[in-house]
């Protein structure tokens, strides 16, 4: 199968013995046993849930569907991106281990790595990878594990995916992937070789801007190690966010398709207008295209303000990847916790808005864009 067949049919094959046309949600706790043969059944592998927590068929369903659509033999879906994350790290890294990270992390990733992870004995260092030298430089005797981001927020940067498998298997470590901006329609790091792949699944899996999860893929015998940490950890997904993940999915390959199609053509729009400070936008993420966010630096010519005031049907809201359009203001949200200093080393500028584009007509999401830069020239 294609990826857009493979796409929306994903989940059929997952349970055979269903007649309704889509999967129900199984909005349960727990799973009940006919008697203590069938209880053995479950501990023996041959029967598949017991309790919600530590299994659901529509929590498995989001991480078998992403697994497959990245090429990766196993899946886990767990309550945040940020759980995915947490789940992936913890299957690698043990107290007294150390991680080096991508400086240009998402925001909550950084809180993660920065704050919480030192907590269970982990040490992260931050490098640019950027220049792969520089990350070589970083490790350690105790480092287990590189781990980065394939596009990334706000001034997406695609990542050199291969070039950090090469350097993690050289040096013996385990490579870890947030592909939460190009989603597997555009990217899939396992099948260039990375160990695991995670997703905020609120973004461009889920699509709709209705749910909050996370998925991470990999092998098999690393996924059931982050399995247990997520289900130990109490990070499990809940059976309706899960069956809401499983909706969106099937129709992320056709929202990608239009999404790219649309933030390629801002871009290029934007562009065309040549007084803006400058506008960010790949060059080159995929065959398929490059990718629905577009961040552009507004500079000296426009009033920051009477932009944000004017969007019309464009709403600010500090998230990304629905089928709306929809803008944020990195400075004021995602990258409010880090130091200016980094921010200005990474060029995280205060005049900087990311647009997430949506599936609205290409004319119209370039309208709203010229009307309110039209209304906030200086
Ligand atoms: C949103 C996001 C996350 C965190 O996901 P949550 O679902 O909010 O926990 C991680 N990485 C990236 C790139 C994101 O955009």
């Amino acid at each position: 199968m294609k990826f857009h067949t493979k796409n929306v049919h994903f989940q059929e094959k997952l349970d055979t013995r269903e007649v309704s046309k889509t999967k129900p949600i199984y909005q349960t706790s727990a799973f009940s046993f006919t008697d203590l043969e069938d209880m053995e059944d479950f501990f023996q592998g041959k029967k598949g849930y017991m309790y919600t927590r530590v299994g659901n068929p529509n929590t498995d369903d989001l991480g078998k569907g992403v697994a497959d659509l990245e090429g990766a033999p196993a899946g886990v879906a767990s309550a945040s991106g940020i759980s995915a994350i947490m789940g992936g790290v913890l299957a690698v890294a043990k107290a007294g281990d150390h991680v080096v990270a991508t400086e240009d992390l998402y925001g909550g990733t950084y809180q993660l790595f920065a704050n919480e992870l030192k907590d269970f004995g982990i040490e992260v260092s931050f490098a640019s990878f950027e220049n792969l030298d520089q990350v070589e430089a970083a490790v350690k005797e105790n480092t287990v594990l590189l781990y980065t981001e394939s596009v990334t927020n706000p001034l997406l940067r695609v990542e050199d995916i291969k070039g950090v498998v090469a350097l993690g298997k050289r040096l013996g470590l385990k490579t870890m992937v947030d592909n939460t901006f190009p989603s597997p329609y555009l990217v899939r790091p396992y099948e260039l070789g990375a160990d695991l792949v995670a997703h905020s699944a609120t973004k461009y899996i889920g699509g709709h801007s209705d749910v909050s999860a996370g998925v991470l893929v990999g092998g098999e015998a690393l996924v059931a190690k982050a399995k247990s940490k997520i289900v130990n950890l109490g990070a499990n997904l809940g059976p309706f966010d899960g069956w809401l993940g499983c909706r969106g999915l099937k129709t992320l390959s056709l929202r990608m398709e239009r999404q790219s199609a649309n933030g390629k053509k801002l871009a290029e729009h934007l562009r065309g207008k040549g007084d803006l400070g400058r506008v960010y936008y790949p060059e080159f993420v995929s065959e398929r295209g490059n990718g629905a966010i577009v961040t552009i630096d507004l500079g000296e010519n426009y009033d920051l303000h009477s932009f944000f005031k004017n969007l019309d049907w464009v709403k600010v809201v500090p998230t990304l990847a629905g089928v709306e359009t929809s803008v944020t203001y990195p400075v004021g949200t995602s990258h409010r916790p880090v130091p200016k200093e980094t921010r200005d080393r990474l060029g995280v500028t205060e005049t900087m808005v990311r647009i997430s584009v949506g599936i609205e007509d290409a004319e119209d999401i370039n309208g709203v864009f010229d009307r309110a830069l039209e209304a906030a020239k200086k």
